[in-house]
């Protein structure tokens, strides 16, 4: 197969998504004083965040809650869960999370190495269900804007992984048919499966080896061995 096109996910694929979210749940930790406030344990705290996190997202793809309910929610639940029971509070957590954690610098180790191979031989684009506002400036912050020809938020597409309408949008506006387009995501239902259902080959990032044979067109731990497949 001879691709024109390859297309990124964004959040666990390039970005360290986890490895950003702890150095800002650190900062704010202490910032919002939370150990006073009667969360004991800092690594409890970001595992139950985390699972209501995953829980909220999984509503919020489904259509059930808007992004700023999901937004504040997600905070509120958890901090409810140690008594504190304050809207108010959860919500200034929560503007300064999402103004703060885009900006850090997280990476996967060789991403800049990897890109910087593929732009030389293909057109690179990508493709995320996460908020525009803040793609935007996690793109910024970790230097990953020039290797990029489009981006295609859920927001811009009106629709969300895996829904085949975002990969259309996206593929329109690339310029590029399913055909000459491959589609390289850490999440098997929502990259792979969804890219699958539209024509697009597909590369499955597993770094911890999770998903169990997986059904899609090539499998890497390491974001180097792309070098060796495309
Ligand atoms: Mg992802």
């Amino acid at each position: 197969m001879s691709y024109k096109h390859v297309f990124f996910d964004l959040d666990r694929t390039l970005y360290d998504f986890d490895k950003s979210t702890r150095i800002t749940f650190q900062e704010l930790y202490k910032k919002f004083r939370l150990k006073e406030n009667g969360v004991d344990s800092f690594e409890d705290f970001l595992e139950l965040y985390k699972k209501n996190n995953v829980a909220m997202w999984e509503r919020y793809r489904n259509g059930e809650i808007t992004k700023k309910f999901l937004n504040v929610e997600r905070f509120f639940v958890t901090l409810l869960q140690y008594r504190i029971n304050d809207r108010a509070f959860a919500g200034r957590f929560a503007a300064d999370y999402i103004r703060l954690s885009p900006q850090n610098e997280a990476l996967y180790p060789n991403v800049h190495e990897v890109l910087s191979y593929l732009r030389g031989k293909y057109t690179l684009h990508i493709i995320t269900n996460g908020f525009e506002e803040v793609q935007g400036v996690k793109m910024k912050s970790n230097n990953l804007d020039d290797y990029f020809k489009t981006v295609t938020t859920s927001e811009e597409a009106g629709a969300k992984k895996p829904n085949p309408k975002i990969f259309n949008y996206a593929l329109k506006k690339a310029g590029a048919t399913a055909a000459e387009s491959i589609m390289i995501g850490d999440d098997y239902e929502v990259d792979i499966l969804g890219a699958k259902e539209v024509g697009l080959d597909q590369i499955l990032f597993a770094p911890n080896g999770s998903v169990e044979n997986p059904d899609c067109t090539h499998r890497i731990k390491d974001l180097l061995e792309i070098k060796s497949i495309l």
